[in-house]
């Protein structure tokens, strides 16, 4: 299955000059969200996993659903406020402005074998926030994974010290 003809650019949001990556028609359709779930559990190749932790808030969807499949936990990486207990924090420029995200502090065990996910890998600098977040609590990292990666803005030289792969590459 084409998963691309799924994905619907927007151009000038969220602004002027960004051309928006929407998976929502994706989403909306079933036999191609499972398509791609299988597809990111194949670029797994069968590695071990106790969580996947997920980049709020288009990481979410499919960050749960492999949780599930690969019968590990999920774990969310939120923006500055949003979550109740004790964090840890990093800040990150992204591709249209600048921000900081934060994990639980007890959301990861020292040892726990890590997948990172995220909808759109683009400048990578949410990635790499994350990937510290992880490894800071003693995770480890076994694969940052993306529906996709928009290569033009190299986003996999900030993580390349990591397994890299998307499904989709424009
Ligand atoms: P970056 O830190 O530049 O790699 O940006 C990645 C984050 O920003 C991801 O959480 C994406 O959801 C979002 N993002 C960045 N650029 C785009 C884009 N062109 N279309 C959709 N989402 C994007």
């Amino acid at each position: 299955m084409d998963l691309s003809k799924y994905i619907r650019d927007i151009h000038d949001f969220p602004k002027p000059g960004i051309l928006f990556k929407d998976i929502t028609p994706l989403l909306n359709d079933p036999a191609a969200t499972t398509a791609c779930l299988e597809q990111l559990i194949e670029l797994l190749q069968g590695k071990k996993i106790d969580k996947v932790v997920g980049i709020e808030s288009r990481g979410f969807f499919f960050a749960t659903l492999l949780a599930q499949k690969l019968n590990a936990g999920f774990v969310p990486i939120r923006k500055p406020g949003k979550l109740p207990h004790k964090t840890i924090q990093r800040s990150y420029a992204l591709e249209y402005g600048d921000d900081h995200i934060e994990m639980h502090e007890d959301a990861i065990q020292q040892g726990d074998l890590i997948l990172l996910h995220d909808d759109v890998l683009a400048t990578g600098g949410t990635a790499k926030a994350a990937c510290e977040l992880i490894e800071h609590l003693g995770g480890v990292i076994v694969q940052c994974n993306f529906l996709m990666e928009l290569e033009f803005l190299n986003g996999r030289d900030q993580i390349a010290a990591y397994d890299v792969q998307s499904v989709l590459k424009f």
